[in-house]
């Protein structure tokens, strides 16, 4: 069997350094808001190239938190994709504002940036990109937009971590971005984690009293916040496994390089990298016609496959009433779309298996 992702032979691969890491914290006997998250927040901002890093629960609490910060609730409007992880939405939705849905390009699977504008009214205050599956959106004409119409940007970064647009790496172009360390990101803790990064420091340390019950002092509080932090045991995990990064995002490229090459040739449409992006493929995503029965076939040949997503978010039981709207690309590729076993640790026989058996049912 080939297993869509296999986190146990990461650990095998780090395990005495974990080990080490987490014990020292058990030992240090100090388990939330330490000095294990302050290094971590320092080091992942500065690998991102952000001035400020705030950890909090998870990706979903750090896109929340950050619609939160920048005041957007009741009454506005904030722009975003449908194609996506649906956190992306449900953090707009959690401040009481409305999600408005811009189409994708069917290329890269991000926002179509030529159809943001029409999208856009008088109560519209942020846009939320989606750097999906490894991919950066096309942040340029998105900044340009937002200068524009005086908004703001959030980067949902949580697939994305050390991809990079135009040389820089994502998370560091928009107002405020939003990072995923769920175990099978690129970046992932042993539980749940994430965090905001941004270079606005009135932002972070509002930020900073969200997460903490809104205080901004032992028992004072200003603001309604929550409890979302990142404890010092996860911490201590992303530290070791941030140094690692780059080398898994490389082998990352590597097994989509050996991909790219076998399926060549096939009717399988393959995934793109834009001569402006460094994908980091934390999903390889293929596309054909009979999505379905090739997913089954493999499965029943022992590879297990992934979709994401089946079904877009404004076509989801509780959007239906909130949104209604026509996306045709998003939504003729959720018919489309396959993710095949990816991640650092995936080997060349598997892939070169995969995409034998692919060959034989699809020519
Ligand atoms: C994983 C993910 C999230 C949510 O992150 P959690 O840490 O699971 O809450 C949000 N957006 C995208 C695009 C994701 O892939």
């Amino acid at each position: 069997m080939i297993p869509f992702i296999d986190l146990k032979r990461e650990y095998s691969e780090i395990k005495d350094e974990i080990n080490s890491a987490i014990q020292k914290v058990l030992e240090r006997g100090w388990f939330i808001l330490g000095k294990e998250l302050e290094k971590l927040e320092h080091e992942f901002s500065k690998y991102v190239g952000t001035k400020f890093g705030i950890g909090v629960n998870s990706g979903s609490d750090a896109l929340y938190l950050a619609v939160k910060a920048l005041g957007i609730g009741r009454g506005d409007e904030v722009i975003t994709v449908s194609h996506t992880f649906i956190s992306t939405a449900d953090a707009i939705v959690r401040n009481g504002a409305k999600p408005v849905f811009v189409d994708i390009d069917p290329e890269t699977y991000t926002i179509d940036t030529t159809l943001i504008e029409k999208k856009i009214t008088e109560r519209t205050k942020a846009i939320i990109p989606v750097h999906l599956y490894g991919h950066p959106a096309d942040m340029d004409p998105i900044m340009e937009i937002a200068e524009k119409y005086g908004l703001f940007v959030i980067e949902d970064a949580s697939q994305a971590h050390g991809a990079k647009y135009k040389g820089k790496k994502v998370g560091s172009i928009g107002h405020i971005a939003c990072f995923s360390f769920y175990p099978t990101k690129n970046l992932g803790a042993y539980g749940d984690a994430g965090m905001i990064v941004t270079d606005d420091e009135d932002i972070a340390n509002k930020l900073k009293m969200l997460r903490n019950y809104g205080s901004y002092k032992k028992y004072h509080h200003d603001v309604i916040g929550i409890n979302s932090r990142l404890d010092e045991i996860q911490a201590s995990i992303l530290r070791v496994k941030l140094k690692y990064l780059d080398k898994w995002n490389e082998r990352r490229r590597k097994i989509a390089k050996l991909y790219n090459e076998l399926l060549e040739g096939s009717e399988i449409i393959i995934p793109i990298e834009k001569e402006w992006a460094k994908h980091v493929y934390h999903l390889y995503v293929i596309r054909c016609k009979e999505r379905d029965k090739l997913q089954q076939y493999l499965f029943k040949n022992g590879i297990q496959t992934q979709i994401h997503y089946p079904i877009p978010i404004h076509k989801q039981g509780t959007y239906l009433n909130i949104v209604n709207e026509y996306l045709p690309a998003t939504e003729k590729i959720c018919n489309e779309i396959l993710s095949l076993p990816i991640h650092p640790w995936l080997n060349e026989d598997e892939i070169e298996k995969i995409c034998s058996l692919i060959k034989v049912k699809i020519t």
